[in-house]
């Protein structure tokens, strides 16, 4: 068997089924040309790319962990939860998750009903054309049609002129709560895995401490490290606190397709030596 910090796992990605712009079978192909030898699809609030990724997966003899991040609301901040090794086909957590997706629509008509008063009209109807998947309209897709508008040059642009709290198109939203979304996860067969800590900052770091903690208590037993949203400090960061916690570690690129996303699938750097990594003892490790 490998030595696991050597296997190139990337846990974290997103495919048109969320927000992310390749089909699944084409971000399956794209990691196995990068490289990759364990890869999980992971799209917000929803398992339906799970079954082509993975058919599209063994053909080419790469290994596939079936994925889900949840969005959840905890503290009045939203943080995601992502499940790895999960069973989507179990009940429980397709109903979470349909019930997690379901305010979303709302959401999006309030999104651009603000973006309209702010000067960008007919930004649901924009939305929606870049959504593939109509139950999850998702703020990635208004930034790419505001984009399109040139409103902005990029979906970066977007993110710091609107969509974000303070800013015309930002609409609080309560999404699952915490230990649902991790009950969900462990029920099905699958692991918790707390996504990109570092994007919490704005918690402090005793609201952070207790979020992890809390975390932890309900079941879920991972931190991602290396992520596409963390810097190389952070991964120093998080490294400790997963140690600080007892977790193991997860890296995952958060790809959501080419020329949006920094890192590529496959292309983080590894875990540090000292870290668990989060799929050490899988039987996906076996066969490499
Ligand atoms: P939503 O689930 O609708 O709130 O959308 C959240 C998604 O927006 C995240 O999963 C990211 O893909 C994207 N996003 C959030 N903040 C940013 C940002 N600053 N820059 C680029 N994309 C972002
Ligand atoms: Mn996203
Ligand atoms: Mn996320
Ligand atoms: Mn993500």
């Amino acid at each position: 068997m490998a030595e696991p910090h050597g296997i190139n796992a990337d846990l974290h990605c997103h495919s048109v089924v969320s927000d992310g712009t390749l089909a699944p079978v084409d971000l399956v192909e794209r990691a196995h040309r990068n490289g990759v030898e364990i890869l999980a699809l992971t799209d917000h609030d929803e398992v339906a790319g799970l079954a082509e990724a993975q058919a599209r997966a063994e053909a080419l003899g790469l290994s596939f962990v079936p994925g889900v991040e949840v969005s959840v609301t905890w503290a009045g901040e939203t943080i995601h939860v992502v499940g790895l090794r999960i069973d989507y086909t179990d009940a429980a957590l397709v109903a979470g998750l349909q019930r997690t997706r379901s305010g979303r629509d709302g959401r999006a008509q309030e999104i651009a009903d603000q973006l309209a008063a702010a000067g960008v009209p007919d930004a649901y109807e924009g939305a929606l054309r870049y959504a593939g998947n109509p139950e999850l309209i998702s703020r990635s897709h208004f930034a790419r049609y505001i984009v399109e508008t040139g409103t902005c040059v990029d979906v970066g642009e977007v993110f710091t002129r609107f969509l974000v709290e303070g800013r015309p198109g930002y609409v609080p939203h309560r999404w699952a709560r915490l230990a649902d979304a991790v009950g969900w996860i462990r029920a099905s067969g699958g692991v918790a895995v707390m996504a990109h800590p570092g994007r919490y900052h704005r918690l402090g770091e005793l609201a952070f401490d207790r979020l992890i903690a809390e975390f932890r208590d309900a079941g879920g037993s991972a931190i991602e490290v290396v992520s596409g949203s963390h810097t190389p400090d952070q991964y120093r960061t998080f490294a400790e606190v997963a140690r600080r916690f007892g977790l193991a570690a997860s890296r995952g690129s958060d790809f959501h397709g080419p020329g949006e996303s920094r890192h590529d699938l496959g292309s983080l750097p590894p875990l540090a030596p000292g870290l668990d990594p989060v799929w050490r003892d899988w039987p996906e490790t076996r066969s490499r």
